[in-house]
């Protein structure tokens, strides 16, 4: 049988927020999430850093290994996957960082 709360103080996820804690506008939203206009714009962002940081090290890489590439199409293979693998691993983290960050 469970006791009886001795607290009056209620659950943190009982709790309503009445407005966005980032942009103030008047909204019921769990304690601590943030209003869906602030989510698409904060995703929007992280998107925008993530492809450019992906694309910008993945140029640099493709660039280096182009000049340091052996004649092998093998090698030239497993190279140009590596650099696809690059992409894709850098833009997922980027992104989650700056999800995560972005004020
Ligand atoms: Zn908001």
């Amino acid at each position: 049988m469970l006791r009886p709360r001795l607290s009056q103080t209620p659950l943190v996820a009982g709790l309503v927020e009445h407005e966005c804690p980032r942009c103030h506008r008047a909204v019921e939203l769990p304690f601590g999430a943030l209003c869906p206009s602030c989510r698409a714009q904060i995703e929007r962002r992280a998107g925008r850093l993530a492809h450019l940081v992906a694309g910008v090290t993945t140029a640099a890489l493709a660039v280096y290994a182009m000049i340091r590439m052996p004649d092998d199409p093998r090698v030239r293979l497993m190279v140009a996957l590596a650099v696809a693998v690059w992409y894709v691993l850098v833009r997922l983290t980027v992104q989650r960082a700056a999800r995560e960050l972005l004020p």
